[in-house]
């Protein structure tokens, strides 16, 4: 025992506890179950020998697990349990597992009565015994570590109808990526009316546009990992007729069940650059976690853009160079955008243009490169959207702006190395 001895026994003998177990008297419990009653004050030692010696201390008859009244000696099917995975997990690959249990429905409701007449309220639970029983098994058996936090593999046993359930936990790939040509959304988007069914709104494709970044991404990692499903996770996003430069905006892709988790991501990101070549790269790819999707998706990263306006009349050049410095470090005063205003909450915000910087003027079409802050509508700065973007170079040129095309040139989160 780990415990100090004299110290199990002192407490065991106390009055407090010898009421708690007056109160269950008639339960006959085996050594095991009655020892998990107290597991909590005495950690580092086995169930078993705490119950046997709450036992002789107290003079309770001995109970053999199979006639126990709350295990039925479920402890003696550990190792039948315990091998039925075994073949299934032979199919993927993992380094860590955890096994989780459920048990039979009136396991649960003798324990809890246990529990309420015997106000033994820090018992060790039950489910935790066997999940620990089975869990040191199965590592056994497969040579796999143990492991409670983010395992590789969750293997959940139903004790009652001896069946199990495997969950594999994600393996998450992050990366750059540019997009070098106009019209591809980053996600796949399902057709809003049939929902991915197919349907002559989305000329039965069941989706909006014929690829996305995601789409294109994916193919040589969902064959490299053999896994059942992507989930793409950007840091941001362009609009669709944008185009993603400079060295890339941060993504991770989720890829759920895989069955190989050790790929070679130097092979998968060629493999990935020479089938979209002239449409999509990818680079920097590495391992990633669920941790770095929270992380990269509350990220607000300034952007870099050029976006190309043509005026409807003569730009005066020294006045569009005034208006330009003017703009540099000032406070926008953004109202939602019409063109998003349906799928976004009606407010005021406030985003700095960081840098404004003129390119290239040529009679009426004009090219800036503009830096802002995380969140602004930079056609709307443009446009000025009727009024709802304050100031707006088409209010301070005294004439209506068109945007022609608008390209991100560089996503920048201000992390040194992480991103
Ligand atoms: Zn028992
Ligand atoms: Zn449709």
């Amino acid at each position: 025992m780990s415990s100090d001895a004299g110290e199990i026994d002192a407490l065991l003998r106390g009055d407090s506890v010898l009421q708690q177990l007056k109160a269950i008297s008639d339960l006959r419990l085996c050594d095991r179950c009655l020892g998990r009653l107290f597991s909590k004050r005495f950690r580092g030692t086995e169930n078993a020998a705490i119950g046997e010696r709450a036992r002789c201390t107290h003079g309770i008859p001995e109970t053999m697990e199979v006639d126990c009244y709350l295990c039925h000696g479920l402890f003696k099917k550990m190792d039948e349990l315990s091998k039925l995975p075994v073949d299934e997990l032979g199919k993927w690959e993992y380094d860590t597992l955890w096994v989780g249990s459920r048990l039979e429905f009136g396991a649960r409701l003798r324990e809890q009565e246990i529990t309420a007449r015997s106000q033994f309220t820090d018992a060790e639970p039950l489910k935790v015994e066997v999940n620990r029983e089975l869990g040191k098994r199965l590592s056994s058996l497969t040579g796999k570590e143990g492991k409670m936090t983010n395992p590789d593999m969750l293997v959940v046993i139903d004790v009652a109808f001896s069946a199990f359930q495997l969950e594999p936990s994600s393996l998450f790939v992050y990366g750059r990526y540019r997009k070098l040509v106009r019209g591809i959304p980053q996600t796949k988007w399902p057709c809003r009316k049939c929902h991915g069914k197919g349907c002559s709104h989305c000329n039965f494709k069941g989706k909006m546009y014929d690829t996305s970044v995601e789409e294109l991404i994916a193919p040589p990692l969902m064959n490299a990992t053999a896994a059942e499903e992507h989930f793409f996770h950007g840091m941001g996003r362009e609009d669709i007729d944008a185009i993603m430069l400079g060295n890339g905006r941060p993504f991770i892709m989720e890829l759920s069940k895989p069955h190989v988790r050790k790929i070679d991501l130097v092979e998968v990101g060629r493999e990935i650059n020479a089938i979209n070549a002239g449409r999509v790269d990818v680079s920097d790819l590495r391992f990633s976690s669920k941790a770095e999707v929270r992380e990269l998706k509350a990220a607000s990263p300034v952007k870099r853009y050029r976006i190309t306006f043509r005026a409807l009349g003569k730009i005066n050049k020294q006045l569009l160079c005034e208006v330009i410095t003017k703009l540099s470090g000032t406070k926008l005063s953004q109202r939602t955008p019409l063109r998003v205003a349906h799928r976004r909450a009606d407010l005021v915000r406030e985003r700095t243009v960081l840098e404004c910087k003129l390119i290239d003027m040529q009679d009426d079409a004009v090219t800036l490169e503009v830096e802002a802050e995380s969140g602004t509508y930079i056609k709307e700065l443009i446009t000025g959207d009727g009024g709802r973007t304050v100031p707006s170079v088409s209010q301070e040129l005294g004439m209506e702006c068109q945007v022609i095309s608008l390209d991100v040139s560089e996503v920048s989160t201000g992390v040194e190395g992480k991103w």
